[in-house]
């Protein structure tokens, strides 16, 4: 089976495009890391840590997105732990509204009640979405305050994160 993963699996950036990509030895896209970890078949930082990696990214994301740099940390690490590079496994995402999927009580259901692969149980329930209407811009305005209430960061970059973050998604290309 093919793995696929529309952030990095390393350091948990989102693939917007096909530069972003790294390089496997024969030159193909990796379609799992990002070309900042990962070059040549090979992690450009091969000693780095969860939390080596976390401290990065919450330097980055605290100065984009105005997070507290506490927060942003405690963000980063919970989204860089699940990550194949450190878990060893990819935990696959609700192509919707970007929630880890951890065990199959978390996936949506088909409509012969089998667990869904891409979709969670909120936005997915025997093979429809819940809502159907829903657009992109309403996901984000609805994502948005939960980060605010849990990151403290402002609403607006609360929003500007979130539309980077559905962008990946499939639901919404
Ligand atoms: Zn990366
Ligand atoms: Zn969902």
């Amino acid at each position: 089976m093919k793995e696929y993963s529309s952030i990095c699996q390393s350091c948990a950036m989102p693939f917007m495009k096909d530069e972003d990509h790294g390089t496997e030895q024969d030159g193909r896209l990796s379609d799992l890391y990002c070309r900042y970890c990962y070059q040549n078949g090979e992690f450009t930082d091969k000693d780095s840590t969860v939390e080596k990696m976390a401290e990065l990214g919450a330097g980055m994301i605290s100065q984009m997105y105005g997070m507290p740099i506490e927060k942003a940390r405690v963000f980063m690490t919970s989204q860089i732990k699940t990550l194949k590079r450190w878990s060893g496994r990819i935990i696959p995402s609700c192509q919707s509204c970007g929630m880890p999927l951890f065990s199959p009580e978390d996936a949506g259901t088909e409509k012969d009640g089998t667990p869904s692969s891409l979709y969670c149980l909120h936005c997915y329930q025997h093979g429809a979405f819940t809502e159907p209407d829903l657009t992109q811009e309403e996901m984000v305005k609805k994502c948005a305050p939960f980060l605010v209430g849990q990151f403290e960061m402002p609403l607006e970059k609360a929003e500007e994160m979130s539309k980077i973050y559905t962008s990946t998604l499939s639901r919404w290309k």
